[in-house]
């Protein structure tokens, strides 16, 4: 597995494999699509490795960690589940910690250890966080947990406090570029603007790439946005209904929402080539010219306190009605694109 980027994280987890000093639990704190998971594998892969020079990527052991089919490492990753107001949410159940409780005091089946790579630690349920940390604490000899997470404050601190921490940040753009020109073969252009719109995540750009479809959800939701301008407040409430249902599609939506209103503060602010939506330029320029610098603020911080609040469990819909209650209205016309999506960029350039 290529870990892009990460120098630090990297080296620091080498160098503690290679002086037989891997700790028994780390915890990898960032962004989706960041690497977290590629660096966990790739370090499992060093660890198993029988080539020459581990990670080889080619013997067995590499390649069987690389398709998910090694017995000795082990991927656990949240379930979504019905919340009591009905609404969707994903969490680490206690009984996929207990069976990963009982998988790790099994001996390896082959290599040297054991390793669980835990994605989304911090959707660790509060019994499971709980049985968890009975495991971190006298952990069993030979087994290695990868913590996953991309808000660590989210975990209780008695787990916090048990694992070795490392920070995985956005990956240089031009790094991301070349990896996307070379290895994937795109297209100078069309590279330089997927590493800008994913913001230094090769996990969100690789899975546009493989899921066209997840491009075009992309250009939905900022044409949902975009809608949304153009709507008075009895559309605006609609909405807000509409997009409560769905805890866990709405974080992710904000945030996205969150680039398209910071692109229109940088294009506002004269520095249109800074901005990460760059194959819709046209319609940013468009709406930057309509709205003043202090709506763009206002209405991004806005969005950040409703991000909030939703994060401390705040009720979606309120939330929603008072964030697009303060955004500013466009006409429609100015708002959205005159032939909303049918000259869809998804596929840009
Ligand atoms: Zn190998």
């Amino acid at each position: 597995m290529r870990v892009l980027g990460q120098e630090k994280a990297l080296a620091f987890l080498e160098n503690s494999l290679k002086a037989g000093q891997l700790a028994h639990a780390y915890l990898l704190v960032g962004p989706e699509g960041v690497g977290k998971r590629t660096l966990a594998l790739h370090l499992a892969q060093a660890l198993f490795c029988r080539g020459e020079r581990p990670p080889c990527g080619e013997c067995s052991p590499c390649r069987r960690i690389a398709s998910g089919g090694h017995p000795d490492v082990t991927e656990l990753a949240p379930r979504a589940t019905s919340s009591e107001e009905g609404s969707r949410q994903s969490a680490l159940g206690i009984d996929q910690i207990r069976e990963l409780e009982r998988l790790a005091h099994l001996m390896p089946f082959e290599g040297p250890a054991r390793v669980f790579i835990v994605t989304g630690a911090d959707l660790l349920s509060g019994d499971a966080a709980h049985a968890f940390l009975k495991t971190l604490e006298e952990p069993p000899p030979q087994v290695h947990f990868f913590l996953l997470a991309e808000r660590a404050e989210r975990l209780p601190a008695t787990i916090h406090s048990r694992c070795q921490r490392l920070e995985l940040g956005p990956v240089p753009l031009a790094l991301l570029e070349g990896f996307l020109r070379q290895e994937c073969g795109l297209p100078s252009e069309r590279a330089k603007a997927l590493a800008r719109l994913s913001r230094g995540r090769p996990g969100w750009a690789l899975s546009a790439l493989a899921e066209p479809t997840s491009l075009q959800g992309y250009e939905e939701r900022l044409g949902e946005l975009w809608s949304l301008l153009g709507e008075d407040l009895e559309g605006r409430f609609a909405a807000a209904a509409r997009r409560a249902e769905s805890r866990a599609t709405l974080l992710p939506t904000l945030e996205e929402w969150q680039g398209w209103w910071r692109d229109l503060l940088v294009v506002k602010a004269g520095l249109p080539a800074a901005a990460v939506n760059l194959p819709w330029e046209k319609e940013l320029l468009a709406q930057a010219q309509r709205l003043s610098l202090k709506d763009i603020a206002s209405a991004l911080a806005r969005l950040q306190e409703t991000r909030r609040a939703l994060e401390l469990n705040a009720g979606p819909r309120l939330a929603l009605e008072n964030l697009f209650l303060g955004w500013p209205r466009l006409n429609p016309e100015a708002a959205a694109p005159a032939v909303p999506l049918k000259n869809s960029k998804a596929g840009f350039p």
